[in-house]
């Protein structure tokens, strides 16, 4: 199967999902994750009408950028951030979403002041217990949200998560549904808090139900990856 035919496959199962759950298709975004895919993989999916694609390192999105040159393309980043990448992570990336401490936040404020720009971010939910997961625990989020609106250069957009590796399918369906509840909540004390970013190649049909706003799905569009560089 092409890059073109995978899409066009998501793009049906999205609309099926929406029809299901009785969801407007334009409320839902469809983010392709070209991780570990080479840049010639992002210029065929945004010959297929892809704009929205996601990334989780700032390096290898440094790298492939310098490659391509596509107008109105929208990269996320949707990986764990280091303090000491947030001022590169600001001047490569449309949004970040995988911001986890008010530390990040605010060294990403200053660097998106620097830069003249508006920065939107997610703030990343760890609902599992599983140790090597990244996010902040939902009991640390009034405190971060109490703190944001203090910060003039970010806009706080959503909230993502990735549910635990062992939970897929139809089994990340409570993971999906606490975050759509903790986003309610958030939203009542931050109004730009709309958005919803769950779901990937193996659940997004079922994050839909549960109302994400943008699923991230890889594997479904660009095929296996590859872990063989260092
Ligand atoms: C890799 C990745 C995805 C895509 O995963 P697939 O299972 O390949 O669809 C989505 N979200 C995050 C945060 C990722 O790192």
């Amino acid at each position: 199967m092409s890059i073109v035919e995978n899409l066009e496959r998501v793009r049906e199962q999205i609309a099926a999902a929406c029809a299901k759950a009785g969801r407007s298709e334009a409320d839902v975004a469809l983010m392709a994750v070209s991780k570990t895919h080479p840049a010639s993989a992002i210029e065929e999916a945004y010959a297929a009408g892809q704009r929205l694609f996601g990334e989780n390192r700032v390096q290898e999105w440094e790298a492939k950028s310098a490659q391509l040159s596509l107008p109105g393309l929208e990269m996320h980043l949707i990986g764990p951030l280091q303090s000491n990448k947030t001022n590169k992570a600001a001047g490569l990336f449309h949004t970040i979403e995988a911001v986890d401490s008010l530390r990040i936040a605010q060294r990403l404020d200053t660097a998106a002041q620097a830069l003249g720009r508006r920065l939107p971010i997610l703030i990343e939910i760890k609902l599992s217990h599983e140790d090597s997961k990244h996010g902040m625990a939902p009991q640390e989020l009034p405190a971060l949200l109490e703190a944001l609106p203090a910060l003039s250069h970010v806009i706080p957009v959503g909230l993502m998560t990735v549910p635990p590796l062992d939970a897929q399918g139809e089994e990340a369906r409570p993971y999906f549904r606490r975050l759509r509840e903790l986003r309610d909540q958030a939203q009542t004390r931050i109004a730009t808090l709309t958005h919803l970013s769950m779901g990937m190649s193996h659940d997004y049909t079922v994050a839909i139900e549960e109302g994400s706003t943008c699923v991230r799905v890889g594997t479904a569009i660009f095929g296996e990856r590859e872990y063989s560089q260092p």
